[in-house]
């Protein structure tokens, strides 16, 4: 086991991700920071967190889409870094439609990306964790892990899955120093929330002001958007000692809405 630990975390060049990728080197980690493209500003990305934190950070490209990426990038993680300690699944997509015309492509891709993604690295990353005496697991679900909103089948249906199967890898580990459990965070305003604007106005006929107060955060009870800092600080929490005996549960930061 190397003396530092290694952390991977999907999806990680923009907004949560790339919040916990930078909180986890601030603790720390090395970091493998990941998406499904191979550009400059993605290894930009990496070399940024490495300088400012003084840790090792890698960009790796793997499409959460295709499990065979997905395994490979948790292999990839190990063979840079020597070990793998950290995995946090939060690579995400969204899109919003009626269930009756929702695009069977886009049903598939959020099912691949938001949850089938994370059951592959998961099973890639546990012998590695074995092998380094122990691990996190932290899945970045979503308040529509636990309750529904309308036009979000596909999302509500991935997010409701990887609270399941976060129950269940917590079990299966808990007598090996490898902990699993979810976040749950409420609307944070990031590219993947941004993007919903425009199909919100549409689907409610609203202006962005209106949608934003009255549909986004109608059922968030302090009406102020999460900050993926306040996600990644969660995260950070969940990977260390401190959090040794929290297991298969999930972390809700929803600003209430959840209480309701
Ligand atoms: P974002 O769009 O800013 O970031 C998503 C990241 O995933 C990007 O780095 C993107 O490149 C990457 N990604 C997308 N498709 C990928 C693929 N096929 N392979 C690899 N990487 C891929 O989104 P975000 O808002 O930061 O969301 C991150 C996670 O948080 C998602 O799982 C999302 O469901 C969850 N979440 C977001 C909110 C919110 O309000 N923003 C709320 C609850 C949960």
């Amino acid at each position: 086991m190397s003396a530092r630990k290694t952390a991977v975390v999907t999806g990680s060049t923009s907004g949560i991700g790339l919040a916990i990728a930078d909180a986890l080197a601030a603790a720390g980690h090395d970091i493998v920071v990941n998406s499904f493209t191979d550009t400059a500003g993605d290894h930009a990305v990496a070399a940024a967190i490495a300088e400012r934190h003084g840790v090792k950070a890698l960009y790796i490209k793997a499409d959460m889409s295709r499990p065979a990426e997905c395994r490979a990038l948790v292999a990839g993680a190990a063979e840079a870094f020597g070990s793998l300690d950290v995995l946090v699944n939060n690579a995400g997509i969204q899109h919003v439609a009626p269930v009756e015309e929702f695009p069977i492509e886009k049903w598939d891709a959020i099912i691949a990306i938001n949850l089938s993604s994370a059951f592959h690295t998961t099973a890639a990353a546990i012998p590695l964790m074995r092998k380094a005496g122990g691990g996190r697991v932290v899945n970045i679900a979503s308040a529509h892990g636990l309750v529904a909103s309308p036009f979000k089948s596909a999302y509500v249906s991935a997010k409701h899955g990887i609270i399941g199967l976060t129950k269940t890898v917590a079990l299966e580990l808990a007598r090996e120093n490898i902990t699993c459990n979810a976040i749950c965070p409420g609307y944070v305003l990031t590219p993947l929330v941004e993007a919903q604007i425009p199909d919100q106005m549409k689907a409610h006929r609203m202006d962005r002001d209106t949608v934003v107060r009255e549909v986004m955060l109608e059922k968030q009870p302090t009406k102020e958007f999460v900050t993926v800092e306040q996600v990644a600080a969660a995260a950070v929490f969940l990977c260390s000692e401190a959090a040794a005996q929290i297991n298969g549960t999930h972390l809700s930061i929803d600003g209430g809405w959840t209480a309701q």
